[in-house]
């Protein structure tokens, strides 16, 4: 029953229509006896910073921001944590007197999500397909989990080195290599060993039959592939893990914990670090 004590959140981007977060967070909502709704905002680039301040008068108690929002949104707040000014993004915003924190509650959706499903990177050498934003909360995740070595596997390799050169700046005992998506071989031992995989590129998206890397002989070396795709469920990237004797994973895990993550910023005050 929504009452003069609801308290509104949201999620601004653009699109906002195909989101999952609306049926997330109003599901955890009711679950917790929360009175609040949570709505999908449709905001333009060139209305972000009225959409902000606006929602700050309204006193909207906390967003959700997607792309293409998630870094530019950064100037707009008041305070920003230590863990999001890292990434370099924020997908949260809690509403405080002098305006909205924000915070990126992807990294911590991920380690839950490789906690829960046993995706080892501690001392293990790790492939990364992709260097978009989501690339970057998974090389920060991976630096801090002190994974052997990453070996970041991406179309623009600019980009990649861009990624590389941001987490060495934090985290300089890394061990990163750089290489093109058809490069793989390059990798020391590559044909005598297994790696975990995660393919955090937006290939296969939407769509069942593309993936990042088609050649058969990498997936040869895949034990386990994380796909951080959840739409569709199982991506071309999983079948051909599978097909060749490997475990696979979509991003599901990753969406809900995520969620979870800024359902517990914005009522527990959990994950606030500083
Ligand atoms: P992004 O910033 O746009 O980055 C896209 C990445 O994909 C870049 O590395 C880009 O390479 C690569 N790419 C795009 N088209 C390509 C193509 N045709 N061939 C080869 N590489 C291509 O996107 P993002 O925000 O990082 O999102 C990436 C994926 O993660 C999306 O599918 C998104 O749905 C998913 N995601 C899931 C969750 C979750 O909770 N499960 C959270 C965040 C994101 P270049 O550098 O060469 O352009």
């Amino acid at each position: 029953m929504i009452d003069g004590k609801t308290q509104i959140y949201g999620l601004i981007g653009d699109p906002v229509e195909h989101s999952l977060s609306p049926l997330i967070q109003n599901s955890l909502a009711e679950m917790h006896g929360k009175n609040m709704v949570y709505l999908p905002m449709r905001v333009l680039e060139e209305d972000l910073e009225g959409a902000i301040c606006g929602a700050h008068k309204l006193h909207i108690n906390g967003l959700n921001v997607t792309a293409p929002h998630k870094e530019k949104v950064m100037k707009y707040l008041s305070e920003i944590d230590q863990t999001a000014k890292e990434i370099g993004a924020v997908n949260t915003l809690l509403w405080t007197e002098d305006g909205y924190k924000g915070f990126n509650t992807d990294i911590y959706g991920l380690e839950r999500a490789f906690e829960s499903d046993g995706f080892e990177v501690s001392g293990k050498d790790i492939i990364l397909i992709g260097a978009g934003g989501a690339a970057r909360a998974v090389g920060v995740l991976l630096a801090r989990l002190k994974a052997s070595h990453i070996y970041i596997l991406n179309r623009t390799k600019a980009n990649a080195n861009e990624l590389s050169r941001r987490i060495i700046e934090l985290y300089p005992y890394t061990e990163i290599t750089v290489l093109g998506l058809d490069e793989f071989r390059n990798i020391p031992d590559f044909m005598t060993k297994k790696f975990n995989v995660i393919q955090a590129s937006s290939v296969g998206l939407e769509k069942r039959d593309e993936a990042p890397i088609l050649d058969d002989e990498f997936y040869n070396h895949v034990a386990k592939g994380y796909d951080l795709i959840y739409n569709p469920l199982e991506t071309l990237f999983m079948r051909k893990v599978k097909a060749n004797e490997g475990e696979a994973y979509n991003g599901m895990h990753m969406l809900l914990s995520q969620a979870l993550g800024s359902f517990e910023i914005w009522h527990n005050g959990v994950g606030n670090e500083e």
